[in-house]
């Protein structure tokens, strides 16, 4: 019988985007394999999955998205949520997926035999599906080693403090990390209360009684981290589940042919690394304040840059999960900002392909929200970042990113997040033209070769995915 691998990733961009990239490298080393993919189509933005889901299936038709039913609409609890955080939801609509993921490996286990269901940390309820139905469970963790290590630590946090990360003015020692201040800890776990917090807790319990759990990371960058996970330091209370370090996989640049965004029809006509791009995930967004401000600090800096706006948050509560609509850059940036700055700037609505501009040859910097594929992308691009983190575990990783990898410079805001403009020009300049851009540029050009390395024949990210897979045989 044929043999199935199952990938169960949760909806957002960066989520579905490295288990897809996870799809393909299995089919290309091991082509035996069959990879489906569960696909759930949430009532909220996810930031342009579906062209992306359309583009994979046309240019890699091996891998087969298998759309899962919405869970019934009376389960649905979008309307009268009321948890401010995006990820409560998310935990929530998969949790309700678990009838549909049941019914779907029954269905593909009658033609074949389902060697391992991945999910990602969102889908944990779907370990239980698993074991039901006797089907080897992997995680696949879409952010780093160090973030890894955090949440197998949380629930030993838990156990030593009664209050949230919010209320703590202290820095959480984790083994293998640098002391992390407690309001950088993940934004969804600030708030003990929060449904969010409830649902990472668990997550931090379920993740030693999985199969293994893969990392899209690679040794060398996150050596520190991976080896207080391993040595058990991170979960004294469990056994360490097998780490499988198989990255770093990123998003292929996979434009279609014939159409060349204009962005990098103008990035050709710009000298060598001297661009900054400024673009932050596939949900960033702003208030029409902070974009002016932003404007201001770019304008001042004198740098030539390329930068993605978009709408501001829609303040009516209903919407806030919806997309927001292209930006009206006219209302929204300074007066003459566009026109002063046109010989040396472009600013491009809502999505730009983010990959194939880091690896232009004439952008030298990067503003970044710290999402991990983000940061992965410019790592493989060598391209040296300023950190900005926004939501979920940016500042987080900002932490990492400077003070461990340094591979960045921080963003520092206001007590009340609002990055002013001095600080822009100030973190710009430094990327672009100082003796500290240059180091970082430097570290970046040593990790990019050790990524190159490790995803080489014999590299420890090759030989991770072999003993992967060898432990389905
Ligand atoms: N992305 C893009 N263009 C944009 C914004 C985002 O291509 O204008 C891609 C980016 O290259 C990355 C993903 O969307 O692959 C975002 O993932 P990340 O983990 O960085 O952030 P998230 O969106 O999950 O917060």
């Amino acid at each position: 019988m044929e043999s199935v691998v199952v990938l169960y990733p949760s909806p957002g961009m960066g989520h579905l985007v490295s288990m897809v990239e996870l799809g393909k490298l299995i089919l290309k080393h091991h082509p035996s394999f069959s990879i489906i993919i569960f696909i759930v189509t949430p009532p909220y933005n996810t930031g342009s999955t579906a062209p992306y889901i359309a583009r994979v299936s046309s240019s890699t038709p091996s891998i087969t998205f298998h759309h899962l039913p919405p869970p019934p609409h009376h389960l649905s609890p979008l309307d009268s949520f009321s948890s401010p955080n995006h990820e409560t939801l998310t935990f929530e609509l998969l949790r309700l997926n678990n009838h549909n993921v049941h019914q779907a490996l029954v269905s593909i286990s009658n033609n074949s035999t389902v060697s391992a269901l991945i999910i990602d940390f969102f889908c944990t309820s779907a370990l239980s599906v698993a074991n039901e139905l006797s089907i080897p469970c992997y995680y696949f963790f879409t952010s780093g080693a160090n973030c890894l290590a955090c949440f197998a630590y949380l629930h030993t946090i838990h156990q030593n403090t009664s209050k949230s990360f919010k209320e703590l003015n202290t820095h959480i020692h984790i083994p293998g990390l640098p002391p992390i201040p407690a309001s950088d800890m993940a934004k969804p776990i600030l708030d003990r209360t929060d449904k969010a917090y409830e649902f990472f807790l668990d997550m931090s319990f379920h993740l030693p009684k999985s199969a293994g759990i893969i990392v899209n990371t690679f040794e060398v960058l996150e050596a520190r981290a991976l080896k207080a996970i391993s040595d058990g330091l991170c979960d004294p209370q469990s056994p360490t589940p097998p780490i499988f370090c198989i990255g770093p996989l990123i998003a292929a640049d996979d434009r279609l042919g014939g159409d060349m965004p204009e962005c990098l029809t103008w990035l050709d006509s710009q000298p060598k690394r001297s661009v900054l791009f400024l673009c932050f995930g596939s949900l960033g967004v702003f208030s029409a304040e902070q974009l002016k401000e932003i404007a201001i600090g770019l304008e001042r800096s004198g740098q030539r840059f390329l930068w993605v706006v978009r709408s501001p948050p829609n303040e009516d509560q209903s919407k806030r999960f919806l997309a927001p609509p292209d930006p009206d850059l006219d209302l929204l940036l300074p007066d003459g900002f566009l026109d002063r700055t046109k010989d040396r700037s472009l600013v491009v609505k809502s999505w730009a392909p983010q990959v194939a501009v880091l690896n232009h040859e004439s952008v030298g910097g990067f503003v970044t929200h710290c999402g991990w594929n983000s940061l992965l992308e410019a790592l493989c691009a060598g391209v040296p970042m300023v950190a900005w983190p926004l939501y979920a575990e940016e500042r987080f990783n900002r932490v990492i990113l400077v003070e461990e990898m340094k591979l960045a410079l921080p963003m520092e805001e206001l007590e009340d997040g609002f990055v002013k403009a001095s600080e822009i020009e100030k973190q710009a300049r430094q990327l672009m033209e100082s003796e500290e851009g240059k180091s970082i540029r430097n570290q970046i050009m040593v990790m990019k070769e050790a990524a190159e390395a490790a995803m080489s024949d014999g590299g420890s990210s090759r030989v991770a995915l072999m003993k992967l897979v060898q432990s389905w045989n």
